[in-house]
């Protein structure tokens, strides 16, 4: 949809002009947005805003090899992710982000994680393979953390106005492990109420990532892969934290259900 209310869009020319212009964010009355692929942005109405900082026109590379594994710029496309780093988490990850080809094309990776809806499947690809985020904070400098920190709730991360996502690292003894991922939804094609990724590691070591059943993303780290009975003593003492998620694509009651049902899965694919 048109944003009516916004004046300009200005397309910082290199890095440091992005930092410059992200240090000059409002914090109290955010007029101003970071612009990635600009599909959840212009998808609803923006009213308070009136200007967009675009950030596809920097020249990070999508995806490049490092010593420690695999760095994904924030601006990656969800279909430039899938065509450079082929793998069977990344794939099914995608496939999970409900929306056309028209939307893979344009969605980013960091939009997808910076957006934190439960149901981002970027985020629970890098919670399952323990990503890293890189972040440029607005006051300079520059931050990494886990990505399953980052993400605090629905629509909610620890990113302040004019931070921005630069890149997500993927270790590659991570990459190397095993990994299954698991959706359920109401509908065939509809927006994820559970979506579970799992990962086992050479030592044996089983790591899983639940999410969109809950706010924010929940992980599960066993030293082997657990039975039944300590799976889903699991599952259920993440309440612990919190209720299970509540919006028109599942009931809590449901999600739990389903997360018990697909944490099972998982690890009986894995083992
Ligand atoms: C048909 C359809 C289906 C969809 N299905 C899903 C789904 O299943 N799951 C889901 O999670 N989403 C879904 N979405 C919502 C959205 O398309 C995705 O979350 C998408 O990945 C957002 O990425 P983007 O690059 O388009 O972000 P944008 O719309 O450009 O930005 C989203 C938000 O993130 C901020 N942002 C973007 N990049 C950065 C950055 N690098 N650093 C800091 N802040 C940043 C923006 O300021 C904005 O607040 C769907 C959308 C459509 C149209």
């Amino acid at each position: 949809m048109d944003l009516l209310t916004v004046e300009a869009l200005e397309r910082p020319a290199d890095d440091a002009a992005l930092r410059a212009r992200a240090a000059a964010m409002p914090a109290a009355s955010p007029t101003d947005a970071l612009l990635a692929g600009g599909t959840w942005l212009f998808s609803v109405p923006q009213p308070h805003l009136r200007t967009l900082v675009d950030l596809t026109t920097l020249p990070w590379p999508a995806v490049s090899t490092t010593p420690a594994g695999v760095t994904v710029a924030a601006t990656a496309t969800i279909a430039q992710l899938v065509e450079q780093l082929p793998h069977p988490l990344v794939q099914g990850c995608a496939e999970a982000l409900v929306g056309s080809h028209k939307v893979w094309n344009v969605a980013t990776v960091g939009g997808n994680i910076a957006l934190a809806l439960p149901a981002g499947p970027m985020t629970t690809l890098a919670v399952t393979l323990d990503a890293t985020a890189v972040v440029w904070p607005a006051t300079g400098g520059e931050t990494r953390l886990p990505v399953a920190d980052l993400v605090v709730g629905d629509r909610r991360t620890l990113l302040a106005a004019g931070d921005v996502l630069r890149a997500v690292e993927l270790p590659s003894s991570a990459l190397r492990s095993r990994t299954a991922l698991r959706k359920a939804s109401l509908a065939p094609l509809g927006r994820s109420a559970a979506l579970l990724g799992g990962r086992i590691d050479g030592d044996g070591a089983v790591t899983l990532a639940v999410t969109a059943a809950r706010a924010r993303p929940a992980v599960l780290r066993f030293p082997a892969a657990p039975d039944t009975a300590e799976l889903d003593a699991a599952v259920l003492g993440l309440e612990a934290d919190g209720p299970w998620f509540d919006d028109p694509h599942g009931t809590p009651a449901w999600r739990r259900a389903m997360t018990r049902r697909l944490a099972r899965e998982i690890v009986e694919e894995l083992t």
